[in-house]
This record gives structure tokens, C-alpha cells and sequence, in this order.
């Protein structure tokens, strides 16, 4: 087989988007198995080991190299991918920048083996530093193996650098788990530190989304199909009812090739209007495919932007197609009738401004108006109420809950004890202290409160744990059991207990006894979502994210009504904190106002 990379003369070297390609272990996972698919590999290995900080290989049975290739595969602009400038204008290639292998052998240990068809024997190299420590021949199978060792070894302060291994491992599934996406047709597999991550044989496009997503991912998904001059779109959108709280699933390829566009996302979001809920995100895996000369990938070095000549045109089509689909499928508005059991009284209604659908009802139909009218009737309750409203006569009126008339039940004609704590709006707790009031977050403080306990909990003593009758089974990604199986201790330790940890699911038997079971699947989908999106610093640890997450989760939220010895509890509680002043978020969760204060507005 003849020698095929070459080094780019200067003129077309100069026209490359020049930039950082090797910010992480992830930027390199990605740049092996592109360079693996190009190869024309069926089948590829990744391997990885401390989520990229030791090892990284990925094995490949594509087309291998020469021995003078693999030599020449680490130098800069060299490539076998494109010859001259026109050429980046027409690429049918994931690479063609030929700078990957040359900037991952400047700063690891790298060792490569490939063999070629045609080949007798195959060729052994070890680089380090770019400097070349030996080459020789070796028996090995048809393909090419390259393994990166000790990344930024010789930078220091690029190594210190890199996040936990938790976030660099979820990282490197990412990209792991968009090239799968873009590839069906080959089969992938992924071991991390000795685990099988994933293990993939090659399918059609649902069945990837499925062996990657979970099995409950095939109900969800709606095809998408079609086919014009300039594009032709294919994919799937999953069913509004299944939109997330999380924008995690979205994903564009073109090409075969995974880009982010905020414009071209916008267009999908515009095909589900109406149809979801506030602060929920669609999924969506859309495959486009175009002219090669219609984009322009040689615009950003890692090559996740890409420039469309009409992106107008595509605008328009995507959402049409989209938008068609969802109707097609019979995906008319759904009301969630479900969450009306909440609705218990108008006053909790009123406070819920989630509740109001954003599709098309009747808004100013009031279920409870009439129970409404009628309430106001009693004669004891509307003088109480216009005493405070006089007060506060500019107060929305959907606060009417203040403590004088949520005492309604009786309690405030008979002789009430004297309490030395109201709550305001279903928000605030006011209790009168030497100095003057103060004035508490209910939310807010309770975060802080729960923080403290749970953060003693996981640390000091032993969480109690209560037995679940019936253990609960969850299903979730992958990824996610990848990473509940890293922080099971934690979880442990402050009361979860699980049966099993495996597949796509997890089996929960006990839960700690702060919470109820209903909860259960929201916490912890709050907690990984909580610990994905951490972003360390010199003093992370998981136990505090853990500890903040599950306070935010658990805390008393705005709009809940608190009896006086609820309301006197928080209170004790707080200044009974550590750091009673701030939410785990770092927010005021109290202010006070002095007498002297107090005085000088009566002047
Ligand atoms: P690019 O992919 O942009 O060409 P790289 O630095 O990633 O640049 O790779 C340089 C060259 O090395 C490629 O053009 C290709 O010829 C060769 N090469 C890299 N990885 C492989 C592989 N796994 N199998 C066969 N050839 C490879
Ligand atoms: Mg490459």
C-alpha cells in the first residue's frame, strides 16, 4: 500500500482555523475516534483509565498505516485527508486539519501499533513530548491502536487544571456518546477504569438512541423525515410530554458530524410551541444532511460550528418539518389534569403561576371563584383582613394570605397565645427580636438549616434510614448509573439503600427518613443534575453538592403555609446554624431592622 498523508503546503496550512484542539481528555477521545472513523473502522474500542488523566486508547480494525504514515501522522499538517484549499470546502472526512495526533504527541505519552490489509507486519512507535523514543515492527492485528498516556505531562499547570474525575469522565461520555449518535452503523464500546460504560453493536439510528438513552427512550421518540434540493433531515423528536427540565438531550448532527447551532435549535423550539411546559426543554436527535460544498466545518478548531450558506432556508424547513411531525402524530396540547389534585384550595392555586397553562384555555376560568366569594362572607375574616390591607393597601391581591387571616380556622377570636412569629405572603417569617424584627426566608433559611444537617449527617453520624416496603425501581441513562454508582457511599451515608445499581435502572430499598418516597426520583434526578453541572473549584467536594442539592430539593418552598410552631422551628433552627445568614447558595436568608431604624421612618 502506498504512503498517503502528506504535509500541507503553507498556503492551505495558513487558511486552517487555528486554536486549541486538546483542551481536555475529552477533546482527545474525540479526535481518536474521529480519526478511527475516517480509518473506515467497523468496529472501535475506547478505553479509558482516571477518566482520561492516565489513559486513553482507542483500538480500531480500519485501514491502518504505513510504517512511514505512522510516522508522519504526528507531524503538524499532515494529513491524508485533503490536499489543497478547495478541498476544505468539500470534506467527506471528520478530520482534515491534520494537527490532532501532532498537538496530542506535544504533550503526552503516546504509543501507537497499526497494521495495514496488506501489510505482513505492523509497525510499533512510542512519541513522547514529540519526540520520537523508538519505532519498530510488531505483530498485531489489521487497524491501529493509539494509546495516550499522562496527558499534559509536561504542563503542569494544564494538568492541575483539569476538573474532577467525575466531570472530565462525564465529559469525555459526551463526546463518546455523540459520535455513537452520528455512527449507528459501527459498533462502539467503552471501558472506563475496568467498567463497561457502553458496549453498542451496530443498528439503525433508533436503536443507537435506545442503547444509549435507556429503553424507555423508543416510546418516546416521533420520526422525522424529509427530503428536499438542499437538505434532507431525518431523526426523531421525543413526544412534548417527555420534555426535560434539562436541555441534555439535543443533539444536531450534519453530515455524520455532531455541531451545536443555537439558531437551527431555535427552529425546533419554535416547532413545539404551545406544546411545552415553561422551563421544560424538548429532546431531539436531528441528522442533516447537505451539499459538503453548501457548509463550511473550517471555522472553529474543534470543529463543533459549522457555517451554512442559507441557513434561512434551513431554518425554515427544520421547523416545518418538525412542527408537521409532532401533528402527524397526533401530538395535540395535553392539559396535565394530574397536577389539579394539588390544587386543594384557591389560595395555593392563585400562588402557583406554573399552573397557568401556556396553551390555549381559557385563563380567566377560575375553578374556585366561587368558593372564593363565598369565603369572604365571614364577617370576622374581612375585618381582619381590611385592618392589614389598609396597611399594605398597594399588595397584589393574590397575596391575601397574611397571618391574620390564615388564622381563620378560629383560633384568632379565642384568646391565641401571643406568638412572636407571623408569616408574611407564604414567604417571609417576621418575628420581633431585642434589637427590632427580623425579617427570614422561609425557603431560603430552611436551605440553610437542611445544608447543616445533612452536611453533619454524611460526616459525623450515621443517617437513619427508613425501610421501603415495596424497594422502587428507577430507570435512568447510563451515564446517570454511572454516576450514582460513584457517589453510592454518599448516597449511603446519608440514608439511601439500594439493592442494585446496574443496566439502566437502580433499585432503592431504604430512604433517609427526611424524605418520602414520592420524592425519591426527583432528588436524586435533582442531584445529578446538580453534580453534572458543578463546576469545581480548589475546595469541591461532592459531599457538599450532594448536601446543598438535596437542601434546595427538600427545603420549604415559597408559597407554603406554616403553622406557628413550623414558622418558631425555622426560626430556632436558623440561629442555631453555623452560618445562619446565608443560603448553601450563599443568599441572605435573613435581614433585620432596627428599633432605631423603625424610629427614624415615624419621625
Ligand atoms: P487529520 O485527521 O485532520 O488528518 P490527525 O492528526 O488526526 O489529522 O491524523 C493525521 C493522519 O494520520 C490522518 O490524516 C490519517 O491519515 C492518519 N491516521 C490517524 N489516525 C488514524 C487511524 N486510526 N487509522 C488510520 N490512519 C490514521
Ligand atoms: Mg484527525
Amino acid at each position: 500500500m502506498p504512503d498517503i498523508i502528506q504535509l500541507l503546503p503553507d498556503h492551505v496550512a495558513n487558511q486552517i482555523a487555528a486554536g486549541e484542539v486538546v483542551q481536555r481528555p475529552a477533546s482527545v477521545v474525540k479526535e481518536l475516534l474521529e480519526n478511527a472513523i475516517d480509518a473506515g473502522a467497523t468496529v472501535i474500542k475506547l478505553i479509558v483509565v482516571d477518566a482520561g488523566k492516565t489513559l486513553i486508547q482507542v483500538v480500531d480494525n480500519g485501514i491502518g498505516m504505513s510504517a512511514t504514515d505512522a510516522r508522519l501522522c504526528f507531524e503538524r499538517h499532515a494529513t491524508s485527508k485533503i490536499r489543497k484549499a478547495e478541498d476544505l470546502f468539500d470534506l467527506h472526512t471528520k478530520g482534515f486539519r491534520g494537527e490532532a495526533l501532532a498537538s496530542i504527541a506535544a504533550i503526552a505519552h503516546v504509543e501507537l501499533k497499526s497494521k495495514q490489509e496488506s501489510s505482513e507486519i505492523g509497525t510499533h512507535i512510542k512519541i513522547e513530548g514529540s519526540a520520537l523514543k523508538f519505532q519498530q515492527n510488531i505483530a498485531t492485528s489489521v487497524g491501529t491502536s493509539i494509546a495516550v498516556k499522562n496527558l499534559f505531562y509536561n504542563i503542569p499547570a494544564r494538568r492541575n487544571f483539569l476538573k474532577s474525575n467525575t466531570i472530565e469522565t462525564r465529559h469525555i461520555i459526551n463526546e463518546f456518546q455523540r459520535v455513537a449518535l452520528a455512527h449507528p452503523s459501527i459498533s462502539f464500546s467503552f471501558h472506563h477504569n475496568e467498567n463497561e460504560i457502553f458496549n453498542i453493536k451496530n443498528s439503525n439510528l433508533r436503536k443507537r438512541i435506545v442503547a444509549i438513552f435507556g429503553k424507555k427512550t423508543n416510546e418516546k421518540l416521533v420520526p422525522i423525515s424529509e427530503k428536499t434540493d438542499i437538505v434532507i433531515i431525518e431523526g426523531f423528536v421525543a413526544k412534548p410530554e417527555f420534555a426535560k427540565r434539562k436541555n441534555d438531550e439535543q443533539f444536531f448532527f450534519v453530515n455524520d458530524r455532531f455541531i451545536k447551532n443555537g439558531y437551527l435549535h431555535h427552529a425546533v423550539i419554535n416547532a413545539f410551541e404551545g406544546l411545552l411546559g415553561s422551563g421544560l426543554h424538548p429532546t431531539y436527535f436531528l441528522y442533516l444532511t447537505v451539499p459538503t460544498k453548501s457548509i463550511d466545518i473550517n471555522i472553529h478548531p474543534t470543529k463543533t460550528e459549522i457555517k451554512f450558506d442559507d441557513e434561512k432556508t434551513l431554518y425554515a424547513i427544520l421547523k416545518a418539518t418538525v412542527k408537521h411531525s409532532l401533528g402527524q402524530y397526533n401530538i395535540a396540547p395535553v392539559l396535565d389534569f394530574n397536577r389539579d389534585s394539588s390544587m386543594d384550595t384557591p389560595y395555593t392555586f392563585k400562588d402557583k403561576k406554573s399552573l397557568n397553562p401556556s396553551i390555549s384555555v381559557d385563563s380567566n376560568f377560575n375553578p374556585f371563584k366561587e368558593f372564593e366569594q363565598k369565603a369572604i362572607q365571614f364577617p370576622y375574616k374581612r375585618e381582619q383582613k381590611m385592618e392589614w390591607e389598609s396597611l399594605y393597601n398597594n399588595i397584589d391581591d393574590s397575596y391575601t394570605e397574611t397571618p391574620f387571616n390564615s388564622v381563620e380556622s378560629g383560633l384568632f377570636q379565642s384568646s391565641v397565645p401571643e406568638t412572636k412569629t407571623h408569616q408574611i405572603h407564604k414567604k417571609y417569617i417576621i418575628s420581633s427580636i431585642k434589637s427590632g424584627i427580623v425579617y427570614i426566608n422561609q425557603n431560603l433559611a430552611h436551605q440553610r438549616i437542611l445544608y447543616e444537617e445533612f452536611l453533619e449527617n454524611i460526616t459525623v453520624q450515621e443517617a437513619a434510614s427508613q425501610q421501603l416496603l415495596f424497594p422502587l425501581e428507577i430507570e435512568f441513562k447510563k451515564t446517570d448509573i454511572q454516576l450514582i454508582l460513584e457517589i453510592k457511599e454518599d448516597l449511603e451515608s446519608i440514608g439511601f439503600l439500594f439493592d442494585k445499581i446496574s443496566g439502566d435502572s437502580i433499585v432503592v430499598k431504604g430512604i433517609p427518613v427526611t424524605i418520602v418516597e414520592s420524592q425519591v426520583t426527583t432528588i436524586i434526578e435533582q442531584l445529578l443534575e446538580d453534580i453534572n453541572n458543578e463546576i469545581p473549584n480548589a475546595s469541591f467536594s461532592q459531599l457538599d453538592v450532594m448536601s446543598k442539592s438535596l437542601a434546595k430539593s427538600l427545603a420549604i418552598k415559597t408559597g407554603t403555609k406554616l403553622d406557628v410552631k413550623e414558622q418558631e422551628e425555622i426560626v430556632n433552627k436558623l440561629f442555631l446554624c453555623k452560618q445562619p445568614d446565608l443560603s448553601p447558595y450563599g443568599k441572605t436568608t435573613f435581614i433585620t431592622i432596627g428599633i432605631d431604624e423603625l424610629d427614624k421612618k415615624f419621625n
